[in-house]
């Protein structure tokens, strides 16, 4: 006998990002689930003809994929929004007394809850997470996840040189931690966790700890994640760190780190052979706009990253970045992209916070978007609070629904968020 299939229909407007220039719009428009997967986006009422399947009328909500947000720090939420200083002050004094606290299990597990349940309620389904060097920490951090139902990659940050004394760890220690992890964790949950290597950068990481990590994750098929090039200072202080390399970008390339299974945040300070080996090396960069305008990093030429063929996916980057929200994500990239030319549209930022995240962490054909056979992961968005009117004026169309949800948007505009079918916020 058959088992009976669990098929919803979702009726909305829908916006269903393609390309960084391209959005389709439904409205309204049906989304059939199936078992969690999506079976089929169409504007013809399916109801006739799949007569047994659960009616959703969601009219009056616009639907959007499930955000990724891949770059974002979780011992850091607690002081977001706090502390706009210049990076090396805002590590020194914020982030690092911070993180120390992690040590503790028990506040571990109260920041973990709060942070997951506030990252969930503004839409991202999947995220790429620091937490602290602390391994129980990071244990915590995957429990977390794993009960809330979001998909995760999370890593416990390796810092083996000028890492203040309750931060600081042999390079022994750190890789043995990790890997440790990375066995524990690494496709659990039936997959929707991921371990992710993460030497913080290059100013905490010794030219061993990097080169040995490469190596481990290049053999467990694993990701890793580092921040390059965020800030000038940090630029001359990594000069200085490691004079016999070409450039910042080069550290990285003479560890082995660079690859289609590397994740890089910032890139503000590139030279021209910095992004071509990037772009040689496949390796994914992380666009964190809001995060470079609150600590004055400067801005990242993103035109010219994108010119370059790089992939390029949209962070958070909290704390640096203030707020958790992809929309205010979204519209700090069309601020920090089109400062001299027009070169990122309303539906650019979407794909940026949808599709192009999936891209990044290798999962284009499982999420992203509502293409038949996907993961049916959405956010179900009140786009009349991002409208001085309430959706009685004249710019209802639905280009101007996600241009207002872009500057105008936040955690308030999000009514609900399904992870493969299931609803993971409000609980
Ligand atoms: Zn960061």
């Amino acid at each position: 006998m058959q088992a009976t299939r669990n098929r919803l229909i979702f009726k909305s407007p829908w916006m269903n990002p393609r390309s960084v220039s391209h959005a389709e719009f439904y409205d309204p428009g049906y989304l059939v689930v199936c078992d969690g997967h999506i079976e089929e986006l169409t504007d013809i009422d399916p109801r006739p003809r799949l007569a047994t399947a659960e009616f959703h009328d969601l009219t009056g909500f616009a639907i959007l994929p499930g955000f990724v947000d891949t770059h974002v720090h979780l011992p850091q939420f607690s002081y977001m929004g706090i502390g706009s200083k210049s990076l090396p002050d805002w590590l020194t004094n914020y982030t690092y007394p911070e993180e120390a606290r992690f040590s503790d299990p028990d506040y571990a597990w109260r920041m973990s809850e709060a942070f997951f349940d506030a990252l969930i309620a503004n839409g991202p389904t999947r995220a790429c997470i620091y937490c602290s060097v602390h391994d129980t920490a990071t244990d915590i951090a995957f429990e977390v996840a794993s009960r809330k139902g979001i998909r995760a990659f999370i890593g416990k940050t390796m810092m083996d040189r000028n890492a203040p004394p309750p931060l600081f760890e042999t390079t022994e220690s750190s890789i043995r931690a990790s890997v440790s992890l990375c066995s524990r964790w690494d496709g659990a949950a039936g997959g929707r966790l991921r371990y992710v290597f993460t030497p913080r950068f290059a100013g905490t990481c010794s030219m061993d700890l990097m080169r040995e990590t490469a190596r481990i994750a290049q053999q467990r098929q694993a990701f890793i994640q580092s921040h390059l090039s965020e800030n000038e200072d940090e630029v001359q202080w990594i000069r200085s760190l490691f004079p016999e390399r070409a450039s910042y970008t080069d550290v990285y390339g003479s560890a082995g780190m660079l690859g289609e299974r590397t994740i890089m945040a910032h890139c503000v300070h590139l030279a021209d052979p910095e992004v071509a080996l990037l772009a040689a090396t496949q390796t994914n960069i992380v666009f964190c706009p809001y995060s470079n305008r609150v600590l004055r990093s400067g801005t990242m030429p993103y035109g010219k990253l994108q010119a370059a063929g790089l992939k390029i996916a949209l962070g958070s980057d909290v704390a640096a970045g203030p707020s958790l929200s992809m929309f205010r994500q979204m519209g700090e990239a069309l601020n920090s992209a089109n400062v001299k030319s027009a070169c990122l549209s309303p539906a650019g930022a979407l794909y940026l916070a949808t599709l192009a995240g999936a891209d990044v962490l290798g999962l284009a054909g499982r999420i992203g978007n509502f293409e038949p056979g996907k993961d049916a992961d959405f956010v179900v968005v009140d786009y009349d609070r991002a409208d001085p009117l309430s959706g009685t004026g004249h710019y209802t169309a639905p280009a101007d629904i996600l241009s207002r949800l872009c500057y105008n948007g936040d955690s308030n505009c999000v009514k609900a968020v399904y992870a493969t079918g299931m609803r993971v916020s409000p609980p």
